[in-house]
């Protein structure tokens, strides 16, 4: 079956046609770096981790691009009120987010750009529009786009302009769908910005937000590329703009795919800071939750539907990613690092339906625990073959590969391999090939195989 995924733009699952055949090019909106990222965001990236890992083991070559936006009216107003240099603030925060994504097993992207690294495209791209007239200028030197110019505005919030009052013009960054205004490409600078600002032709200031992810996506991904992603908040007014900003620059159709994650809340309501439930991952690693537990949680639920994270579950996503542990440990004292069968079982092909189907993660899961129910009687009662320990290796390396929630079994493979092996992958990042193999070959004579995987790598036994 073909892979199908909700496309918010049209309102219906669609077959997902890359635009170049095996390659996918992939746009998701990152933190905004004026605190730690909460539990929530990390839903969002979460599920856009599940989507790449999927496509990476669909056989994808996937270039992701996730933006870090370092300047926005919330990063100038906190180091405001911090008295720290905007870039002192948004260093020390993109370096926590990006400690928090590599504890959360989260692949990196394959460019993170700062949206302060990219103005002089955002200034192209707003003359552009200044030139075509679908943006003017107002008396304080910011630029606005004209909502009206651009007859397609409002499809993919499903808004018609025509019913709402649309004279107004808007200077912040967030606003709601029930009052879509002209909004700002470009802000003149004010006494407030202090020294954030950047000379452009038409006068000093900033970005608005919006222009930054229109500029970055276009500056790494092109014109038109395959999917767009972020949470639910992100649709209206961020895409929206960035839709129309973009489409009338460039006159090119801009993303294909548009993928939105539902809000996570905690225990039942809105995370705030005053209810004590607004979960920093620094709070839960204070909890002693895995990064296999969250993961769990967040993706045990579908995206397109709200979840709540609650810290009752912890005892029960600890329960799941143990049993799935219990497996994998008991597959290891049965040999299966040097099975020889690496098959999978037949109940793979109906695991890789659901998540064809618009990423029906809980359908996936419940799948693997049905069969693990099953593979865990069969080992209990000793009726078992060299071949159910293969299969059980292979799903459950694939089960680890597209969710990430399999502990590494650091107690059966000695420390100094592991270590070799996270050496031979930086080696591979940076194409050191000639370090990697080099690598490899100690791994071996040390009684040990790593196996590169599409997503990461396996350690087994010679
Ligand atoms: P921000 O740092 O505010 O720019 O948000 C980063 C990402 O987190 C965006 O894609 C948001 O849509 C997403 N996000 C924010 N709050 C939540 C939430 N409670 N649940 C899921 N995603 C969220
Ligand atoms: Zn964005």
């Amino acid at each position: 079956m073909p892979i199908r995924f909700y496309n918010t733009l049209t309102r219906k699952k669609e077959v997902f046609q890359p635009i170049k055949e095996g390659e996918v090019g992939m746009y998701t909106c990152g933190p905004t770096v004026y605190d730690y990222a909460h539990i929530g965001n990390f839903r969002t990236f979460i599920f856009e981790d599940l989507l790449k890992r999927y496509l990476l083991h669909r056989g994808y070559k996937v270039y992701h691009i996730m933006n870090i936006t370092d300047i926005d009216d919330k990063t100038i107003k906190r180091s405001r009120e911090e008295n720290t240099p905007l870039g002192q603030m948004t260093d020390k925060f993109t370096g926590h987010f990006m400690d928090d994504s590599n504890w959360l097993k989260i692949i990196p992207a394959n460019e993170y750009p700062r949206a302060t690294d990219s103005i002089p495209k955002m200034i192209e791209m707003i003359q552009l529009l200044l030139e075509k007239k679908y943006a003017y200028t107002d008396n304080d030197g910011s630029i606005y786009f004209n909502i009206q110019s651009y007859p397609d505005y409002g499809q993919l919030t499903n808004l018609d302009l025509n019913a709402q009052r649309t004279t107004n013009r808007i200077a912040s960054d967030e606003y709601t769908k029930d009052d879509p205004q002209d909004f700002a490409l470009w802000k003149g600078w004010k006494e407030e910005d202090g020294d954030v600002a950047w000379d452009a032709p038409w006068g000093k200031g900033r970005p608005g937000w919006h222009i930054e992810c229109s500029a970055m996506s276009n500056q790494y991904l092109g014109d038109h590329f395959d999917i767009h992603c972020g949470g639910v908040d992100n649709i209206f007014p961020h895409h929206e703009n960035e839709i129309a900003q973009s489409k009338c620059a460039t006159d090119q159709p801009f993303a294909n795919h548009w993928l939105h994650s539902e809000h996570l809340l905690v225990e039942g309501g809105k995370m705030s800071k005053s209810l004590g439930n607004f979960y920093q991952i620094k709070d839960l690693v204070d909890l002693g939750y895995s990064p296999e537990n969250i993961r769990y949680q967040l993706l045990s639920g579908h995206y397109r539907t709200r979840i709540t994270f609650s810290a009752d579950k912890k005892h029960e996503g600890d329960r799941v990613v143990n049993r799935i542990f219990d497996l994998k440990s008991r597959l290891i004292e049965l040999g299966a690092y040097s099975a020889a069968e690496s098959q999978l079982p037949a109940v793979y092909n109906e695991f890789i339906n659901k998540l064809d189907d618009d990423l029906d993660s809980p359908g996936a899961l419940s799948l693997f625990f049905q069969w693990m129910r099953t593979q865990n009687s069969k080992f209990d009662k000793g009726i078992y073959n060299d071949r159910d320990i293969g299969e059980s290796w292979e799903f459950l390396c694939v089960l680890e590969s597209i969710f990430g929630i399999v502990k590494i079994d650091s107690d059966h493979i000695p420390n100094e391999v592991i270590h070799l092996a996270e050496q031979r992958e930086e080696a591979r990042k940076e194409e050191n090939w000639e370090k990697a193999d080099k690598i490899r070959d100690e791994v071996q004579s040390k009684g040990w195989i790593i196996e590169d995987l599409v997503t990461g790598y396996k350690i087994k036994k010679t």
